[in-house]
C-alpha cells in the first residue's frame, strides 16, 4: 500500500482535478487490492448520484449491463451505513459478471455520509480484512482530494468576487470623479455670475453660461450612459428582438443624422443583406455612437458605411477619414471610461463604444476597431445572420 500512499502525496502536491488525481491512486492500489469497478456516489438532491466510475478488469465490456453497487450506495448515503459487504455466491450462472462482490465504505464522517466509494469484484473471492482496510484508506484519500477540490473551489469563487468588488471600487471612484468634474465647473462660473462685487460684460456672461450648459449637458449624459451601461452589465437592459434588415436601418439612421447635421457628408455602398434578429432601437444607437464620435473626433470628414454579408455573417463597416486612433489606444477604446488622449477639445465619457460593444454582443455579434494615424478610423461590427421562413420575407422592413 506504500505505493499507493506516494501516489496520494503526489497528487496533493500537483493541482490536477480530483477524478484525475483520484484515478491515479486507483491505478496504484489495484496491484494490491483486487477490484472491477470502482464507483464513487454522492447524495444529490434526486437520490445518490455517481461522480466517479471506473471499470478495471473483468466486465470492462459489458460496461452497460453490469451493476455498479447503486444498491449498496444507497444503503450509505440514505441509510446512515459506514460499510456494507454483500456478497453473491449463488452458482446459478456462470456468467461472472452476474455474481459481483460489493465492498461499500462511507468516504466522510458526516451523519449521514455524503460521499460513497463502492467496488465491485465480479465472481469473488470474497472481501476480507485485509482488503477492507485497503478499502478504507482508499475511501480517505478520496476524502482528502475531494475536500482539498471544494476548498479549491471556495477558493476560486472568493476570488471573483473579490475582482468584482474591486471593480465596483474602482467604478464608484470613477464615477464620482467623472461627476465631480462638471459639477466644479458648474460651481464655479455660477458662484462666479453671481458674485456681487463683480460686474461682467455681456460676452462674458454668455461664454459663463454656455461652459455652464455644455457642463449640465455632459452631466445628462454622462448619468444617461451610465445607468445604460449599469443595465447593460447586469444585463437587465431590455432587449426587443425582431426581424429586421441592417441595410435599411443603416439607411433611417443616415438620413436622420444627416438632417441634423447639413455638414454631414456620407456616402453609402449598402448590398441587400439576408434578415437579422436585431433590436432596430439599440443598433440605431449603435450607429449614432459611431456618428457622433466621426462628428467629435474627425469633424468635417467624410464618412463612408457599407454592408455585405456571407454564409454566417451580416457585415456593417463605418470609416471617417478623421486623425485615427494611436495603436497603443486601440485595443482599449472599447472599456468603460477609457478615452484615448485627445488631440481636440472633444467631451465625452468613454462609455460610448462601451455601450456599442455590449449591444452588438447581446446580439452574438462582434465590434473590432481598424485606424491608422492621420488616415481614419473604421468600426466593423458583425451580427448572425439568422435564416427565416421564405414565406415571411416580405414582411420585413
Ligand atoms: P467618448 O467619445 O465619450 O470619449 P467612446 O467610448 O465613444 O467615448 O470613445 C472612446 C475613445 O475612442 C474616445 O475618447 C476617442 O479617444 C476614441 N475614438 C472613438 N471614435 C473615434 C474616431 N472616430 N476617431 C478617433 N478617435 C475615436
Amino acid at each position: 500500500m506504500e505505493d499507493c500512499f506516494l501516489a496520494c502525496l503526489e497528487t496533493l502536491s500537483t493541482p490536477l482535478p480530483w477524478r484525475t488525481a483520484f484515478d491515479r491512486i486507483v491505478q496504484t492500489a489495484r496491484s494490491q487490492l483486487i477490484m472491477d469497478h470502482v464507483v464513487v456516489y454522492v447524495a444529490g438532491t434526486h437520490g445518490e448520484e455517481a461522480v466517479f466510475a471506473r471499470a478495471l478488469g473483468r466486465a470492462r465490456a459489458a460496461e452497460a449491463d453490469v451493476d455498479w453497487g447503486s444498491d449498496i450506495a444507497h444503503q450509505i448515503l440514505h441509510g446512515n451505513q459506514r460499510l456494507v459487504l454483500q456478497e453473491d455466491q449463488s452458482t446459478s450462472d456462470t456468467n461472472r459478471e452476474k455474481h459481483p462482490f460489493f465492498l461499500g465504505l462511507a468516504a466522510d464522517a458526516a451523519q449521514p455520509p455524503q460521499t460513497a466509494l463502492v467496488l465491485v469484484r465480479f465472481g469473488g473471492p470474497p472481501f476480507q480484512k485485509a482488503d477492507i482496510t485497503r478499502g478504507r484508506i482508499l475511501a480517505a484519500f478520496l476524502n482528502i482530494l475531494r475536500t482539498q477540490a471544494e476548498k479549491q473551489q471556495r477558493l476560486q469563487n472568493l476570488e471573483a468576487l473579490e475582482r468584482q468588488m474591486r471593480l465596483q471600487e474602482d467604478f464608484v471612484s470613477t464615477i464620482s470623479h467623472e461627476l465631480r468634474t462638471p459639477l466644479g465647473f458648474i460651481k464655479g462660473y455660477t458662484t462666479s455670475l453671481l458674485r456681487n462685487d463683480a460686474q461682467w460684460d455681456e460676452n462674458t456672461r454668455r461664454e459663463f453660461l454656455q461652459i455652464i450648459d455644455e457642463e449640465v449637458d455632459r452631466l445628462a449624459d454622462l448619468l444617461e450612459k451610465m445607468l445604460e451601461s449599469a443595465r447593460l452589465q447586469s444585463n437587465t437592459l431590455e432587449m426587443n428582438f425582431q426581424w429586421m434588415r441592417l441595410d435599411a436601418l443603416i439607411r433611417d439612421v443616415t438620413v436622420r443624422e444627416m438632417t441634423r447635421d447639413h455638414q454631414l457628408e456620407v456616402t453609402l455602398a449598402l448590398t441587400a443583406t439576408s434578415p437579422i434578429r436585431g433590436d432596430s432601437v439599440r443598433l440605431s444607437q449603435v450607429l449614432e455612437n459611431l456618428f457622433s464620435n466621426a462628428r467629435k473626433y474627425a469633424p468635417g470628414a467624410p464618412v463612408t458605411i457599407r454592408s455585405w454579408q456571407d454564409e454566417r455573417w451580416v457585415y456593417l463597416e463605418f470609416s471617417d477619414q478623421g486623425p485615427g486612433i494611436a495603436p497603443e489606444h486601440q485595443p482599449f477604446i472599447f472599456e468603460r471610461f477609457y478615452r484615448a488622449p485627445q488631440t481636440t477639445h472633444a467631451k465625452g465619457t468613454g462609455l460610448g463604444l462601451f455601450i456599442c460593444r455590449e449591444i452588438i454582443q447581446a446580439h452574438n455579434g462582434k465590434i473590432q476597431v481598424h485606424s491608422s494615424l492621420g488616415e481614419g478610423t473604421t468600426f466593423l461590427i458583425q451580427l448572425p445572420r439568422a435564416t427565416l421562413p421564405p414565406a415571411q420575407e416580405e414582411k420585413i422592413a
